[in-house]
């Protein structure tokens, strides 16, 4: 028996919470339930969480979490429970399985089933961001070695207990040799310990346009958080199901599952709400939970239903549809087919062995890493990019040579284009001089410097090299 947190939230979220937990427990789902309350009337009760802190203790201490889809009122001051439940949480994985119904469901990629894994903490959802000049603001784009090691490994190990055949990883490391370059590193390295499962690493662009186009190429696809974010949106929506979609998100503690879809308020009440996505979500925490044998009968009378033709409206299609029917009428079709195969869409069978295995991460030895310049950023109003260049050479530290200025990126001295634009926010690199090393006094002297001579650092980044290997990117055109 495995105690789960249970929130029904707002608009539709009792009806179809009813609806999943009803098909669940008459399938020999071994559960028992601790509801909590979450979302608008916690927010309007004046805590803008939208979750009080008593209803955390039992997370946290049920461990499993199912959620019904909450409003968030509009207006200044909510936060998103989702957004806030992941990082408290440590939620790193978001998993959504896409998979088209055809012909029951109208989509465009009949033969679609693909399952999208994003990382879910780290990339340019850290929130880092900072205005620096007038004119430039950043987004700091963190990416660590767990973060990839989590997120691919669970990739790997969701392909083996569901019986896939292929992992594909996108990033975009041809720009972003550093970041992406080390999720796609890791995904190399984590890959050889499946020779049973594919692997192959696609250009996000490219993949995305791929995926779009012809989706039964794909099978489970792992990638950073930004692209997750977007692509499993995609990925719903060309499915034809985003009604239909549920998702998990996954930490190495506590796991929450849920519906895609929002808490739908103008048909709430009425017995009209789909429960599908917030099943499909129930299924993915069965098998989370080791109940795979009830995930998988649950999942093959759901399917049976479809091909039943017995629809609530949203999917309901004369021409393929038998029945019109309610969130409780759906319910009870999908109960009284347990047991049942589906006959035309493919049947599920999930390996009852292949529970998910997630060693906890172990920290690597640590590499030698050598200080091989500094980066020092400036705000400077003009846009000629000599007159900076002789206006910072005056910072002339021991042994120390500025060695290139870039604006966005784009190196502009020495020997830059005059067509280059130039924004405010320069990049000054300064390197040693031959044979000499470069240490943080050195760093400390040019603040000094610069500091006398006026100039505005408005901050340093360090250039390291690790085992030997320079760990930086150069200026573009250097
Ligand atoms: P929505 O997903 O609630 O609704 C979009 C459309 O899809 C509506 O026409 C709705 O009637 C229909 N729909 C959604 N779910 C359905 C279902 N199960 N069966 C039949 N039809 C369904 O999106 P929205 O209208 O943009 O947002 C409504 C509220 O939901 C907002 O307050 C939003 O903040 C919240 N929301 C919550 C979550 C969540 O809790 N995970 C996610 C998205 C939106």
């Amino acid at each position: 028996m495995t105690r789960i947190t249970v929130a029904k939230g707002d608009g539709i979220g009792p009806e179809i919470m009813d609806a999943a937990l009803s098909i669940i427990k008459a399938a020999g789902a071994e559960i028992e339930v601790d509801e909590i309350e979450v979302g608008e009337k916690v927010y309007l009760a004046g805590n803008t969480s939208g979750i009080a802190k008593e209803s955390w203790d039992i997370i946290r201490r049920n461990r499993i979490f199912l959620k019904a889809p909450i409003t968030t009122p509009q207006g200044g001051g909510y936060k998103s429970l989702n957004v806030t439940t992941r990082k408290f949480l440590g939620l790193y994985a978001n998993i959504r399985p896409c998979i088209s119904l055809h012909p029951f469901v109208k989509t465009k990629h009949p033969v679609m089933d693909i399952v999208i894994v994003r990382e879910n903490e780290e990339d340019l959802y850290a929130g880092i961001e900072h205005q620096q000049t007038d004119e430039v603001v950043q987004c700091l784009k963190l990416i660590s070695r767990p973060g990839c090691e989590k997120i691919i490994r669970y990739a790997f190990e969701y392909a083996k207990q569901y019986g896939r055949r292929k992992v594909t990883c996108f990033t975009k490391d041809n720009i972003m040799k550093q970041t992406d370059g080390m999720f796609h590193q890791v995904f190399d390295e984590i890959a050889k310990e499946y020779p049973a499962i594919e692997n192959e690493h696609w250009i996000i662009d490219i993949g995305a346009a791929k995926m779009a186009d012809t989706p039964e190429a794909f099978d489970v696809i792992v990638m950073p958080n930004l692209y997750g974010d977007v692509l499993s949106d995609v990925a719903a929506q060309i499915a034809g199901s985003v009604g239909l979609a549920g998702s998990a998100n996954i930490g190495e503690e506590c796991a929450m599952f849920e519906a895609i879809h929002g808490s739908a308020p103008r048909i709430a009440g009425e017995n009209k709400a789909n429960p599908s996505g917030l099943l499909q979500g129930a299924i993915q925490m069965l098998t989370h939970i080791g109940q795979t044998e009830v995930a998988e009968k649950v999942q093959n009378a759901w399917l049976r239903t479809i091909e039943d033709g017995i629809h609530t409206y949203d999917i309901y299609n004369a021409d393929v549809s038998k029945q019109k029917v309610g969130t409780k009428e759906f319910a009870e079709a999908v109960i009284s087919n347990l047991g049942k195969q589906p006959q035309q869409l493919k049947a599920v069978s999930y390996d009852k062995e292949a529970v998910l295995q997630l060693p906890k991460y172990r920290r690597k030895p640590a590499k030698e890493k050598k200080l091989q310049g500094v980066d020092l950023f400036v705000h400077w109003g003009g846009n000629n990019a000599d007159e900076l260049a002789s206006i910072i050479k005056k910072v002339n530290a021991t042994d120390v040579d500025l060695s290139m200025i870039t604006n966005r990126g784009i190196k502009v001295w020495p020997d830059g284009f005059p067509e280059t634009f130039c924004t405010d926010h320069w990049r000054c690199r300064f390197k040693p001089v031959e044979g000499k090393i470069f240490t943080n006094r050195q760093i400390i002297q040019l603040m000094q410097l610069a500091e006398q001579q006026n100039i505005d650092i408005i901050k340093t980044e360090n250039l390291y090299a690790f085992d030997g290997k320079p760990a930086f990117s150069l200026g573009q055109g250097q």
